[in-house]
C-alpha cells in the first residue's frame, strides 16, 4: 500500500493507525494521578524535601513580558554523555534543579501560544522542555512484582520525581514522538527493545496526557521532509493518526520538524491533509506551533517578531543550559529574559 521502505531513512514499522475521525474531545487532561493506571514512579531518589524550600522565585526580578523564552531540546537520556544528542539522568536532574533555582517553571508549548504564561507568579520565567524522538530512555517501564513502574532514570521518571518533590513545579513538558521508527523509537519502545513491550506504548501516551504533558507530532518515522516529495502530508498526518489511536480525540497542536528540515512547500509543515487509501478517509492537520531544531531562545508571544510556525530551540548538552540562561540574564528588553509581572491582565514592558 505504501512505498515507505524505499524512502525510509530510519525505519519501517508501520503501526495500525485508526480512529482519527474522533477529534471532538478537548485536550484538557483528566484529573492527574501520580499512580495513573496502576503505574507508579519507582522511588529512586531520596533527595526529597531538602530541595522543597531551598529555592524561591525572586519577586524583585524586573518583570519583562516582552522577553525571551528558552525552549530546551532533549533527545537520549543515557548513562554517558556522547555528543549533543545525549544527556545523562544526573545531568537532566541537575538541569531541572538549575532551572528551578533560577526562577524558571515549565510550561507547555500550547501555554505559550495561548499566552497562559501570563498566569505565572511575579518574578517567575517560563521554560519549555521538549523531548524528541520517543526513545525508551525518555519513558521506560520496569516490571516489578507484576506491576509496571516508571524507570526513575528515564526522563519521565525524573520529571515525575522532580514534580513530586517540588510542589510549585508543574507537570509540563512536550513529547515530540514517532510512532513507527526503528531502534525502539516507536512511542518509547516496542518489541522488547530495552525491555519495552509493544502493548505498553499507548499506555505511555495516555499517562503523559493524563499528567498534563503535551503530545507533539514528529512525523511517522523521522523522514526528512525536504526529501519526502509528495509524501510530506502523509508522513505528518500519520503521526497524528497514531497519537489519536492512543489518546482518542487528542488535538495535536505542536509539530517538530525532523532534523529541522522544511518541506519544499513550507506551509505543509503546519497545515495539510492526507487521504488514507485503506479507509478512504481524509485526515487533516493544522498546528499552532512548529518547532525548529536550534537557535536563540524564542521571542515572547507579545513580541511582534514572534512566529509560532518557527519556534527556535536550544539543544541541551554540555553547559548549554547555563550558557543560555546567563545570556538571557545579561541581555535586556526583547532580547532579555521573560519575567512575569504576576498580573494576567497586563503585559509588562521594560
Ligand atoms: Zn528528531
Amino acid at each position: 500500500m505504501l512505498r515507505l521502505a524505499a524512502l525510509s531513512v530510519l525505519s519501517v514499522t508501520i503501526v495500525a493507525c485508526g480512529g482519527a475521525e474522533s477529534r471532538a474531545a478537548g485536550n484538557e487532561p483528566a484529573a492527574r494521578d501520580s499512580a495513573a493506571g496502576g503505574v507508579a514512579t519507582a522511588g529512586g531518589d531520596t533527595a526529597q524535601s531538602a530541595s522543597l524550600s531551598s529555592a524561591q522565585p525572586d519577586p524583585s526580578r524586573t518583570p519583562n513580558e516582552m522577553g525571551r523564552i528558552p525552549v530546551l531540546e532533549y533527545h537520549l537520556i543515557v548513562p554517558e554523555e556522547k555528543g549533543e544528542f545525549t544527556r545523562t539522568p544526573q545531568q537532566l536532574k541537575q538541569d531541572l534543579a538549575t532551572l528551578y533555582q533560577r526562577g524558571y517553571r515549565p510550561v507547555n508549548m500550547t501555554d505559550v501560544i495561548d499566552k497562559k504564561i501570563q498566569q505565572l507568579p511575579k518574578g517567575i520565567s517560563p521554560v519549555v522542555l521538549v523531548f524528541d524522538d520517543a526513545s525508551p530512555s525518555q519513558f521506560r517501564y520496569i516490571e516489578r512484582d507484576g506491576q509496571l513502574v516508571i524507570d526513575p532514570t528515564s526522563a519521565v521518571g525524573i520529571l515525575e520525581e522532580f514534580a513530586n518533590t517540588h510542589k510549585d513545579w508543574p507537570r509540563k513538558a512536550v513529547f515530540c514522538m514517532l510512532p513507527a521508527a526503528q531502534v525502539g523509537r516507536s512511542f518509547f519502545g516496542d518489541k522488547g527493545i530495552e525491555g519495552q513491550k509493544t502493548e505498553w506504548r499507548y499506555k505511555k501516551l495516555q499517562f503523559l496526557h493524563k499528567q498534563g504533558y503535551e503530545l507533539c507530532n514528529h512525523t511517522l518515522y523521522h523522514a526528512r521532509l525536504d526529501r519526502a516529495g509528495n509524501q510530506v502530508q502523509e508522513f505528518i498526518a500519520r503521526g497524528d493518526m497514531a497519537i489519536d489511536s492512543a489518546v482518542a480525540g487528542y488535538k495535536v497542536r505542536t509539530f517538530a520538524l525532523p532534523l529541522g528540515m522544511w518541506p519544499k512547500q513550507r506551509d505543509l509543515a503546519w497545515q495539510g491533509s492526507w487521504r488514507d487509501p485503506k479507509t478512504g478517509k481524509t485526515v487533516s492537520y493544522k498546528y499552532d506551533a512548529v518547532l525548529e531544531v536550534s537557535g536563540n531562545p524564542n521571542e515572547s508571544p507579545y513580541d511582534p517578531n514572534f512566529d509560532p510556525h518557527s519556534i527556535n530551540r536550544q539543544i541541551m548538552y554540555k553547559n548549554a543550559l547555563e550558557a543560555t540562561l546567563n545570556r538571557l540574564d545579561k541581555a535586556t528588553g526583547n532580547a532579555g529574559r521573560y519575567v512575569s509581572d504576576g498580573n494576567p491582565n497586563t503585559v509588562a514592558k521594560p
